[in-house]
């Protein structure tokens, strides 16, 4: 049977990964095998939920081996959740929770990293409604009280994790007008949220949060310094998103591996006596596709620790849009048996569809990257002197 260490051992040229880095996924890759004899199964969301805390809370003894980089580890960690299902992209790793690690305060960071290794989770809270794709005009403010402390009013939409969360990382503007990121409890008195039923990625639940004169210590609960925010933003995704891509990838990958699996067993059968192009053209189309994005994703997380902003953003567009365009190939040869509303393909199909919003939408992910490609072009006049 094929998993998703033979899509890794695919990559191995490329992916400058310690023998304990293999070691360590084997057993990520088993662990997840035993845990999931415990799936309660796609129907009740709530139980679901349940699930995949608990799971997160088993696994947390996964971390990147001594020695190895973080980084593709993790990536590595999320293709292998990622294959099995996309909501298990929480099953290892600190998540948006890796903001508070790298610009709390040390005390702050110190409570964190103890209660995400014990399985917690955080939120993002980043997106209102006049558009996620434009986090510079946020509306969320902090008004300070005479006293130094910080008082929140606003409302964040499209959540995810919204009721699993311990905490979020809130984008407000502070009282000086930046934009700035601060730690809210997820039980902080004025804090409210409203779950909304999505279409993908229901694992975790989604929806508004409002914050409600929420009072924070900027002292005590403010990431990095004053107007810090969108640097703090930028830097997590630029990290972060490799990890989404290599998840959603995974993802595809699992599909892939079940299509070919119903395949051979048909034919094995004598239900289908022979398989046809144009099954062998999808499948041998989706392979490629899947394995090139792969590489993009995992490019340069060895070395620099985490990929360039630009390879992250371009690399996220492109590998979620690939695994959309493999799984949508590959969904037809299962036939109606695949458009079963708890069938993992058909889940598959609206998760990726949903990957294409979180974490950033394609369009304007495509979009910074192409003005970045012109904003860092060498001289125009010494290209056209060199043409000439
Ligand atoms: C499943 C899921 C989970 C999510 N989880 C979270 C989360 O945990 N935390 C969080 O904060 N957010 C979350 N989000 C929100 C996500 O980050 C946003 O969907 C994303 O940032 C895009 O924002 P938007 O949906 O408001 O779209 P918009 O920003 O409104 O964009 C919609 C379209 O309008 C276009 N557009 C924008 N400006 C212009 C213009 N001037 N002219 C023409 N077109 C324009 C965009 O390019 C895009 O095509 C989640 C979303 C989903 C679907």
């Amino acid at each position: 049977m094929n998993g998703p260490l033979d899509w890794l051992g695919d990559l191995r040229p490329s992916l400058r990964a310690s023998k304990e880095a293999w070691a360590a996924w084997r057993r990520l890759d088993a662990d997840l095998e035993t845990l999931a004899a415990a799936d309660p199964g796609r129907g009740d969301q709530r139980a679901r939920s349940s699930w995949l805390a608990l799971i997160r809370r088993d696994l947390a003894a996964h971390v990147p081996p001594e020695g190895t980089g973080a980084a593709l580890w993790q990536a590595g960690a999320q293709f292998i959740s990622g294959y099995r299902d996309l909501d298990l992209r929480e099953a290892t790793g600190a998540g948006h929770g890796q903001m508070i690690l790298d610009h709390a305060v040390p005390a702050l960071a110190d409570m964190w990293r103890a209660r995400l290794a014990g399985g917690d989770l955080v939120g993002i809270a980043a997106t209102e409604a006049h558009g996620g794709s434009r986090i510079q005009e946020i509306t969320t403010r902090a008004a300070e009280t005479t006293d130094g402390a910080w008082k929140i009013t606003g409302e964040k939409c499209w959540v995810s994790r919204l009721e699993e969360s311990s905490a979020f990382v809130v984008f407000v503007r502070d009282p000086a007008g930046q934009i700035a990121a601060v730690v809210v409890d997820a039980d902080a008195p004025g804090l409210h949220r409203q779950v909304i039923d999505p279409a993908g990625l229901g694992g975790w639940t989604w929806g508004l949060v409002a914050f409600d004169n929420v009072t924070v210590d900027p002292e005590q609960h403010l990431l990095g310094g004053p107007g810090q925010g969108l640097a703090i933003f930028q830097s997590h995704f630029a990290r972060f998103r490799p990890l989404v891509t290599a998840c959603a990838l995974g993802c595809a990958a699992g599909v892939l591996d079940q299509v070919r699996s119903m395949l051979v067993a048909k034919r094995a059968t004598g239900i289908l006596p022979r398989i046809r192009d144009n099954a062998l053209i999808e499948l041998g189309a989706a392979w490629a596709d899947i394995t090139a994005s792969a590489l993009l994703a995992f490019h340069g997380l060895a070395e620099a620790g985490a990929a360039s902003d630009l390879a992250a953003r371009l690399g996220k567009a492109h590998g979620v849009d690939a695994a959309c365009r493999a799984v949508n190939r590959l969904a037809p040869l299962v036939g109606a048996a695949g458009f079963q509303r708890h069938h993992p393909i058909a889940k598959a199909r609206f998760d990726l569809a949903a990957l294409q919003y979180a974490d950033g939408i394609h369009d304007s992910l495509y979009r910074s990257g192409g003005s970045e490609l012109l904003r860092t072009v060498g001289s125009p006049a010494a290209a056209w002197g060199r043409a000439a």
